[in-house]
């Protein structure tokens, strides 16, 4: 079997976290889409995971268990992508949970941010956006601000609202590298550096990141992400290379006319790295 051609997309949003559309729906999009292979990925949540898994089976797609932690790294967010754990695993839920703890005290600040250049009301218009009461999530409130005309895209509001420096930004500490690493081993999975190519590292805090998470026990890094630019994707190849790791592939799909990056239609991870799913094979929940 030659594990590149299989259309593997292993990172993806519901409405447990940030997405639009609940894990059965998003299930459906994949696998029209052509996805063989499939994982929800939602951030410091697996609340989706038993339906995303059913729905996936049921369609005959194979299914991996997934989500997106949020960390703090050098003064940055990282997110660290888990696949193939156990899902019940009590430690990993305990840390996620954590994780997600302060999301609403941050949510609260952000409005009052926002209240101060004139634009009141933000707490509760956000969540109206909201699937999951424990997570409100800066695009939740990107999507009230798109629907009041603040702004016209969310592009133009995480540039003008919710980046470091802008009223409706409010630093957060999340979970440590290594704990968000050793979370998603323990509990039989591998760790996936996300789009890596979204942070603004020096070179050398970005060897750091690197060499910190392989030593913590991370072993995978995306390299197709609907983050990268084609460039990009070559500079991660590389560095996939570099550091010895499995490379992943996913849309990082969030919802229909909101994400450029359609559920599947990645290009093929090129041949010379060793896809992750490669390592996960006795992690795959099989449609058949
Ligand atoms: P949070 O975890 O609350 O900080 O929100 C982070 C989420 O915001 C990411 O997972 C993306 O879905 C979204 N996001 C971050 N930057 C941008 C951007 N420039 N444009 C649109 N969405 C973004
Ligand atoms: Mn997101
Ligand atoms: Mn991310
Ligand atoms: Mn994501």
């Amino acid at each position: 079997m030659n594990h590149h051609l299989t259309n593997a997309d292993l990172h993806s949003h519901s409405t447990v976290s940030d997405g639009t559309l609940a894990p059965s729906a998003l299930a459906q999009r994949a696998f029209d889409g052509g996805v063989e292979l499939w994982a929800l990925t939602d951030h410091d949540e697996v609340g989706g995971q038993h339906e995303a898994r059913e729905a996936a089976l049921a369609l005959g797609m194979d299914y991996l268990s997934g989500c997106e932690i949020s960390v703090s790294f050098a003064g940055q967010t990282v997110h660290i992508v888990g696949l193939g754990f156990d899902i019940d695993d009590q430690a990993l839920r305990t840390g996620l949970a954590a994780t997600r703890g302060g999301r609403e005290a941050r949510a609260r600040l952000m409005a009052e941010g926002l209240a101060q250049v004139g634009l009141p009301g933000a707490f509760e218009g956000a969540l109206k956006y909201v699937g999951n009461p424990e997570l409100i999530s800066r695009t939740h409130f990107g999507r009230w601000l798109v629907e009041c005309g603040v702004c016209a895209d969310a592009h133009e509001v995480f540039r003008r609202y919710l980046t470091e420096g802008k009223p409706g930004y409010v630093p957060h500490r999340w979970a440590r590298l290594g704990d968000a690493v050793r979370w998603i081993t323990q509990a039989g999975g591998v760790a996936v550096i996300a789009h890596p190519a979204r942070y603004r590292f020096t070179p050398t805090e970005e060897f750091a990141l690197f060499s910190e998470f392989t030593t913590h026990g991370g072993r995978g890094v995306e390299v197709m992400t609907g983050s990268h630019s084609a460039p990009e994707r070559i500079t991660y190849a590389d560095m996939a290379l570099e550091f010895d790791l499995l490379a992943s592939r996913g849309s990082d799909f969030h919802a229909p006319g909101e994400s450029r990056t359609e559920l599947g239609e990645l290009p093929d991870l090129p041949g010379r790295l060793t896809p992750v799913w490669t390592a996960l094979q006795d992690r795959i929940h099989r449609a058949r």
